[in-house]
């Protein structure tokens, strides 16, 4: 069994004697550790070992700051191999798809190093006749992350790096899923040179999260997870005083326009819907076929969707499959069934191969829940505008792609499409540590988006200063000096 301690004022710590969960390893369906479910005393522990750090790290200036992430990036780097095999074995996406988020979340860290350009305020001289005007950038104090199973390491790094980057202090409560990885990560920025209490750790459900959301000393909570929960979320932590930034859950639509170009259309349409098992608020869910695209498309991503080879380190679960199922009672056709599918040198695992569900209605349940599992809807339409109402009755809008060769088209798309990121003859319109994560509706509650100079406002507050010196000294010397 793998150890899942707490981080707390600089401490690593086994926690017994209380409730714990099962982690499992879902490519095998073993258990590989027991995480404990921490509650109110762990999080007021953490909370206040953040609030005690605050003050110093608070005045340590912005480029020592920095230093502790350029310190951290090389770390990383260098434990690269290691952090990807723990994504794979308690998430279960491919070494590969690991490999690619952690990159994700290095790009994360390599923004936070640029923190002393990122604060850097405005200036007004003369904004009436002897005042100058400038603004600040200060932290807020103590902010916590609360974050999913599908990113082990890339979503915890879309938050405390910068939010540590800008002078607060933070307590990270990762997934009960997967709260392995975040271990070995945390492991290195302390081997970086963090200073005590700078970055908590905390494992638990539900009551720990109630713990951090009504915390009195936390002023900030960044939230990553299903729509119902982020909403739980923004709703208690604002009531709370709290500011926070909530991304929920997602249905992703992609249309094809029947000028799309086949092979890229077909290798883009089943990276989005089939990579990392489907389980990417970023997911392609639904292609809306235009026209004759179905036809020009459709034969070539079944085969392709086929030759996908599942196996340990893939995985799906239970609920997908049911999806699945009551959208062939309410109609739909399976042309690609996955759910049979049994991997001999894995019996155990939680296994669902590549699903291609045609004919889809948008009355149905698998057209209006997010499945969350390698499950491709296909739904077919006369023209783009029917395709854009039909994405946009959405309740969601995280992502959405149009594959096309018609500058008009793609134009018209991204003008009137009701979703935060837009890709073009991109399957996965993901957007980079530069940017914004900029989920619109039930894919956000908040203001401000996690990353970005949105990610730098949300953990700073901004001060407006307005300055007039009296007196006749500086002047007399200013004469004198003539
Ligand atoms: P989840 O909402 O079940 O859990 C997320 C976090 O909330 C976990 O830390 C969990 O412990 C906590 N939590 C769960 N139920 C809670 C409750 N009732 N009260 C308080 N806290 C609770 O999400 P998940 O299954 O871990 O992750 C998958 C979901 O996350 C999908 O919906 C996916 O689309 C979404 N997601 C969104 C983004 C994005 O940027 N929009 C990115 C990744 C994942």
């Amino acid at each position: 069994m793998l150890s899942c301690p707490v981080f707390i004022g600089g401490e690593w710590r086994e926690l017994s004697g209380i409730e714990t969960s099962p982690v499992f390893n879902p490519s095998r369906g073993e258990t590989i550790a027991e995480v404990p479910m921490g509650g109110a005393d762990i999080v007021n522990e953490a909370v206040e070992a953040a609030a005690a750090a605050f003050p110093a790290w608070r005045e340590t200036p912005p480029v020592e700051r920095a230093r502790l992430f350029f310190r951290y990036r090389q770390l990383v780097e260098e434990n690269f191999d290691r952090i990807c095999q723990s994504v794979s074995r308690e998430h279960g996406k491919t070494l590969a798809e690991a490999r690619g988020s952690v990159y994700r979340g290095i790009e994360n860290i390599e923004y936070a190093c640029a923190v002393p350009t990122l604060l850097m305020g405005d200036t007004l001289e003369n904004l009436a006749r002897g005042v100058d005007c400038e603004t600040m950038h200060q932290p807020l104090g103590v902010c916590v992350g609360i974050t999913p199973f599908n990113f082990p390491a890339m979503v915890p790094m879309w938050m405390f790096p910068l939010a540590i980057a800008c002078g607060n202090t933070f307590v990270l409560k990762p997934s009960e899923k997967v709260p392995l990885t975040v271990v070995m990560t945390v492991e290195l920025l302390e081997k970086a040179g963090l200073a005590k209490g700078v970055l908590n750790l905390v494992h638990g459900g539900r009551e720990c999260v109630d713990a951090l959301l009504t915390h009195p000393k936390v002023k900030a909570i960044s939230f990553v997870g299903s729509s119902p929960v982020a909403k739980y979320i923004y709703e208690t932590g604002t009531r709370h005083g709290k500011r926070v930034q909530a991304n929920g859950g997602a249905k992703n639509y992609l249309i094809v326009m029947p000028d799309a170009d086949v092979s890229r259309t077909v290798e883009a349409l089943s990276t989005s819907a089939f990579g990392c098992a489907g389980e990417r608020c970023m997911a392609g869910s639904t292609a809306i076929t235009v026209g004759k695209a179905a036809d020009r498309v459709l034969p070539s991503l079944v085969e392709v969707a086929r030759a996908i080879k599942v196996g340990p380190t893939d995985i799906a679960s239970q609920p997908v499959a049911s999806l699945v199922t009551s959208g062939e009672t309410e109609g739909a056709k399976v042309i690609c069934d996955g759910r049979s599918l049994r991997v001999s040198d894995a019996p155990n695992g939680f296994y669902l191969a590549p699903t291609i569900v045609d004919q889809v209605q948008d009355k149905m349940t698998i057209a209006r829940e997010e499945v969350f599992g390698p499950v491709l809807n296909v739904m077919r339409m006369e023209d783009l505008d029917h395709a854009i109402a039909v994405a946009n009755k959405s309740a969601y809008g995280n992502g959405t792609a149009i594959f096309t060769n018609s500058g008009r088209a793609a134009r018209e798309f991204k003008h009137r499409v009701k979703a935060g990121m837009v890709g073009i003859n991109i399957g996965v319109p993901a957007t980079m540590a530069m940017f914004p994560f900029t989920g619109w509706d039930q894919s956000f509650y908040g203001d401000l988006h996690i990353q970005g100079k949105e990610g730098v406002q949300f953990y700073t507050q901004q001060k407006v200063v307005s300055i007039r010196w009296f007196g006749d000294d500086v002047s007399d010397v200013w004469r004198s000096s003539k």
